[in-house]
């Protein structure tokens, strides 16, 4: 009620995409400060074992106003909302970089169909929200489009359409990798990424995400 009676006021000229109260603040524009601030890191107690992967950390679970974020970034194709989420999980991700010390911080490609419509990569948007320097060592090949409802022979499909960018092979040996990706499902992107970079003898991959999908 009140969102509607600030609204007809013209006190703001915007819904949150999430709960449909008001929004004051111009940062980003589709959320209100009341979900942003709803937005709290989980530590899940135990991690489960990823191939490939030496250790991972995750910002938050995979629902609520964190999983809405993360699809109006990456769907609504909004540059803002993806550096917007980089901006939140900053001091989260910097830890986890301080305490690993990688040589090389990376982020997935994706297809090039999906860059055409988008026109960005919202990995690469969240971490440059989090200030954080990447280089791009992977590439995608193929169109492989969204994963929901995929068969399983496409899913697996999807995942070996991840390659290594030739020109990056010899920079890999002997380095630490911290692989950035939006969220964790199955661990099967982040074990194909982990084994590609460490079949071109990287010493150990470790891995952050913004959220977890249970
Ligand atoms: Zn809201």
């Amino acid at each position: 009620m009140f969102a509607q009676i600030v609204k007809f006021l013209g006190l703001c000229e915007e819904e949150c995409v999430f709960c449909g109260g008001p929004i004051y603040s111009k940062d980003q524009g589709y959320f209100c400060d009341t979900c942003l601030e709803s937005l709290k890191p989980y530590h899940p107690i135990e991690y489960r074992e990823i191939e490939y992967v030496s250790s991972y950390r995750v910002f938050g679970r995979y629902e609520g106003v964190l999983k809405s974020l993360i699809l109006h970034a990456k769907f609504g194709a909004h540059v803002s909302l993806a550096r917007y989420i980089g901006k939140v999980i900053s001091p989260y991700l910097w830890e986890y970089i301080e305490l690993i010390n990688p040589d090389i911080i990376t982020c997935p490609a994706i297809n090039i169909r999906r860059y055409w419509s988008r026109g960005f990569n919202h990995a690469e948007e969240m971490l440059r929200g989090a200030n954080v320097p990447f280089v791009k060592i992977f590439k995608r090949t193929g169109f492989g489009g969204p994963s929901a409802g995929l068969t399983k022979e496409e899913r697996l499909k999807a995942v070996e359409s991840h390659k290594l960018r030739e020109e990056v092979i010899d920079l890999l040996e002997d380095k630490k990798v911290l692989i950035f990706d939006d969220v964790l499902t199955t661990g099967a992107t982040i074990t194909r990424l982990a084994e590609l970079v460490l079949s071109v003898g990287a010493l150990e991959v470790h891995a952050f995400f913004v959220a977890q999908a249970l």
